[in-house]
């Protein structure tokens, strides 16, 4: 049987992580990977995770079984988050996931089990993946046009042609917040207007949502979520809480379906269903870190101001690398940099100066250009910035 099995791709930026490790250089510079590091190069365990820890070790009492959707205090402390104070309880159905690749991929089994002729539209770009659970699952697939390489904006016509063209009951698939791996975002206006044209077409909007509070502040990159949540009658909803609460390897997510109240029981079955056959129970551990940081008010507190740390020390990156390109080049070119939001920004050069970055100075980023931010700090962006001039000359 074990022979039968054929080599699988190897995943791009896993396989940049390896090369990186093996560089004997010491200046290397790595900008692959999408984990947020501070200025000294760490993914610290946040503060208040660490109390929580603390205190859950003190108090918890036993490790049985949870539900198959998870504790219902932590979806509803998620609901809160994501949705905001008001968030209508009755509509919501929801189920913890490992991580967010967990709950996007729950909602596509969950798709597949409502819709099996749906197709899902993608963004072109996305994250890699999507595409490659769906096709995994065998669900029908295309995609929408998003990123203008000109600019290095949101392509906002050629995303709303494309999303005109979506038959009703298809699945837009939307990056709620700090699209990945472009760095480009729909501004306010713009999102209204993608509200307009799914309602319209009668699309299901499945919002990935796996960096609120890495953009624009936790409260301003949920608004595009929360719009969409009340404007249409059926939205899936897969957050993560890896990247938010630094919690990557405790695989802590959340999967919503928000329908017709009347629906709730049947869909939460389902979720509920899902959950069993792919893996029982959910993991844990990082849900209810999350869940004990979000009804506590001074741990609630503590944690944002460190989020906020976080993202103003990308935003400061951002800026610096900005100007820095500006200084290097003598063009705009890279002005972009500036007004993109999350981790990520997609640089627009080509993959082979992408590879003279690396043979020649010792710097890692993803194929299509996509660069970390946060892999920076105050030291290595003028030598990024020194490098991308030099292989774009
Ligand atoms: N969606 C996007 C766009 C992401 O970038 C990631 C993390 N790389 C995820 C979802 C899921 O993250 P995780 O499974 O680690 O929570």
């Amino acid at each position: 049987m074990l022979s039968a099995l054929k080599p699988q791709p190897a995943d791009k930026i896993l396989q940049l992580i390896q090369m990186y490790r093996d560089d004997p250089r010491e200046a290397k510079i790595d900008l692959g990977v999408g984990v947020y590091k501070d200025p000294t190069g760490l993914t610290p365990v946040m503060r208040a995770v660490k109390a929580a820890e603390a205190k859950l070790w003190q108090t918890e009492t036993t490790k049985t079984y949870t539900g198959l959707a998870g504790e219902p205090a932590y979806a509803a402390a998620m609901a809160k988050m994501i949705l905001g104070e008001d968030a209508a309880a009755d509509r919501i159905a929801a189920i913890a996931t490992p991580g967010g690749t967990g709950a996007i991929r729950q909602a596509l089994e969950l798709i597949k089990l409502a819709s099996p002729e749906a197709t899902v539209w993608l963004s072109n770009p996305t994250w890699p993946n999507h595409p490659s659970i769906i096709r995994y699952l065998g669900i029908p697939m295309r995609e929408y046009r998003y990123f203008d390489a000109e600019t290095g904006g949101v392509d906002f016509d050629g995303m709303m042609a494309d999303l005109a063209g979506v038959k009703e009951g298809d699945v837009v698939l939307l990056h709620g917040c700090c699209h990945n791996p472009t760095g480009a975002n729909p501004n306010a206006v713009e999102w209204a207007a993608i509200a307009d044209v799914l309602e319209k077409t009668g699309a299901i909007p499945l919002i990935d949502l796996a960096y609120q509070g890495f953009g624009d502040g936790l409260e301003e990159d949920a608004a595009a979520t929360r719009l969409i949540a009340a404007r249409l009658p059926e939205v899936l909803i897969a957050a993560s809480c890896s990247k938010n609460f630094g919690i990557y390897r405790e695989r802590t997510g959340v999967l919503m379906a928000l329908g017709d109240p009347a629906l709730k029981p049947t869909v939460q079955a389902n979720l509920n269903f899902l959950n069993r056959q792919n893996f029982s129970f959910p993991p844990d551990h990082g849900a209810r870190l999350v869940t004990m940081i979000l009804t506590d008010a001074e741990l609630t507190a503590d944690w944002k101001s460190e989020l906020e740390e976080v993202r103003l020390n990308m935003l400061t990156l951002r800026q610096l690398l900005a100007d820095a390109l500006r200084a290097e080049t003598g063009s705009d070119r890279f002005g972009f940099i500036g007004q993109h939001r999350g981790m990520f920004s997609r640089l627009g050069i080509t993959a082979d100066q992408v590879e003279r970055l690396r043979s020649e100075h010792g710097i890692y980023m993803v194929g299509d250009s996509r660069l970390n931010i946060a892999g920076l700090n105050r030291n290595t962006v003028p030598v990024l910035a020194r490098a991308v001039a030099q292989v774009i000359r």
